[in-house]
Order: C-alpha cells, then sequence, then structure tokens
C-alpha cells in the first residue's frame, strides 16, 4: 500500500531521512517510535505531500507518488495526478487544525463536498454518523472554540474518516492534550482500528496503545529504522540497545 524506496529527506545541510526503505502492506497498522528528531513526523509529512522529498520515490498502491522513474531519470508527477492519489490519504496532527470559524459539522463536510463534490446531503448525513462514531452527536452546531480539546481532536478524526481515506496518518494526536483526555481520544482510534481496513501509520509516544492496535513497530534513530518487528516481542524484548534505551526512557 505504501513503499518507500531510497528515499532521502534533507532540510539544508540536516540529513534528515537517508535512503530510507520500507513497505506498509494494505491495511497494516504500523507505529513509528523513535527519539525526538529521528525523522517520524517528517515521514508522515512526505505522505501526505506536506513536504517534498529531496530523493527516491514513494509508492502508494504500487504506483509511484509525486515523483516516477522516467527515461532513466526522476520527473514530478502533475499535480492533478498528485492530487488524485491524496484524497485516498487522510492525517490527524497534534494541533488538531480545524477551521475555527466553522462549525463541528461544517468542518466535517467540507473537504467530502468540496474536493469529492459528494452533495450536500450525503455529506451532511455521513458527517452525522461519523460524529456518532466518535461520541459526539450532540456537538454537530458547537463551534470547535467551544469544545475540550479532546472533543476538538474526536472531531478532527471525524473530518479525516469524511474522505473515506485508505490511508490514514495520526501524528502525536494525543501529545497536545490534558493527560485526562487522552483516553477518549485513544478509544475512538482503537474503535477506528478494529471496525476499518483503513491502513494505518502512526507516530505516538503512547506505548500501551501503539502495542494494541500496531500489527509491527519501526524503531527510528537519526533516519533510520533500526529495528522492526511486532510490537509484543519489540516492546518485551528489543533486540537493539538503542531501543532498549529508548523503550527504558519512555515507559
Ligand atoms: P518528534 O518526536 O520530536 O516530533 P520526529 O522524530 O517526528 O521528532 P521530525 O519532526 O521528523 O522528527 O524532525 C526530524 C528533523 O527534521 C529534526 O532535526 C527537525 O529539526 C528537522 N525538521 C523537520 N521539519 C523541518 C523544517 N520544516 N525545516 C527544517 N528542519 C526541519
Amino acid at each position: 500500500m505504501i513503499r518507500f524506496e531510497n528515499v532521502v529527506k534533507r532540510f539544508g545541510d540536516n540529513t534528515v531521512l537517508d535512503d530510507l526503505n520500507f513497505e506498509v502492506a494494505k491495511g497494516e497498522r504500523v507505529t513509528l517510535i523513535g527519539p525526538s528528531g529521528s525523522g517520524k513526523t517528517t515521514i508522515l509529512r512526505l505522505v501526505m505531500t506536506l513536504e517534498d522529498l529531496t530523493d527516491g520515490y514513494i509508492y502508494i498502491d504500487g504506483q509511484p507518488f509525486t515523483y516516477e522513474p522516467r527515461g532513466g531519470r526522476r520527473v514530478r508527477q502533475k499535480q492533478k495526478d498528485i492530487n488524485k492519489v491524496s484524497t485516498k490519504i487522510g492525517m490527524v496532527f497534534q494541533q488538531f487544525n480545524l477551521f475555527p470559524n466553522m462549525t463541528v459539522v461544517e468542518n466535517i463536510v467540507e473537504a467530502p463536498i468540496h474536493v469529492l463534490g459528494r452533495g450536500k446531503e450525503e455529506a451532511h448525513a455521513r458527517a452525522r454518523e461519523l460524529l456518532e462514531l466518535v461520541g459526539l452527536s450532540d456537538k454537530v452546531d458547537a463551534h470547535p472554540t467551544r469544545l475540550s480539546g479532546g472533543q476538538q481532536q474526536r472531531v478532527a478524526i471525524a473530518r479525516a474518516l469524511a474522505m473515506d481515506p485508505e490511508i490514514l496518518l495520526l501524528d502525536e494526536v494525543t501529545s497536545a492534550l490534558d493527560p485526562e483526555l487522552v483516553g477518549e481520544v485513544l478509544g475512538v482510534l482503537r474503535d477506528v482500528a478494529s471496525s476499518t481496513d483503513i491502513t494505518m501509520l502512526i507516530v505516538t509516544h503512547e506505548m500501551q496503545f501503539a502495542q494494541e492496535v500496531s500489527d509491527r513497530v519501526m524503531m527510528f534513530d537519526h533516519g533510520r529504522i533500526i529495528e522492526d518487528g511486532e510490537p509484543g516481542a519489540l516492546f518485551s524484548a528489543p533486540r537493539e540497545q538503542r531501543t532498549r534505551d529508548f523503550l527504558q526512557a519512555v515507559l
């Protein structure tokens, strides 16, 4: 579903990802862990096309995405071809990023109506279903500023799901929340994980959650995968000293 091939990302002379290769299968849930600055968020932002690849290729569903090899060269794709694939990919951010001037339901129907061309009635009906899923049926017409952080994040999850993504990217979605609000957001994500077959790439410091929802965990350090495995084994018996040190510091 997602394949990184020889991916390089530099910011100026800072090489954040260095010849990175990995694959995520359709329906798989993969969590990226590792120290601050190891490149986890950058990986999600590359898939979301919020950052530009310095070198290498990303494949989505077996097709090159954003850049393609053509005649021995690496060529950027046309924006309209990139946009077509982008609609399959949703992301939830640390800082919710809701539109503050729109109500909850307006936030959710905006992209389905304007990007996918869905009818208003259909988009609103789906939004109500999703608000039920995230436990916010009573907040349809509320403004985000009137909601708690946990509620705002649950709206952001509903908004991402409203696009029927095949891939969902979760970037430290509980890091900006007060500790007592973390549980409700993780609960919603557990429900999403168990009730859909969406492929998920997750960056989180919530190791218990990672263990519960992930099929695989990849440990990063300095933009490289240093360990990759099934969460039970990786958390209980890490092979690498750097993984042991990291887990000791966060658990
Ligand atoms: P954290 O857990 O702290 O979020 P991370 O593993 O997600 O860390 P990234 O956010 O991907 O790490 O950052 C990797 C490196 O890239 C860091 O050194 C960071 O300073 C650098 N970086 C990220 N975005 C930019 C940017 N827009 N401009 C310059 N440098 C950046």
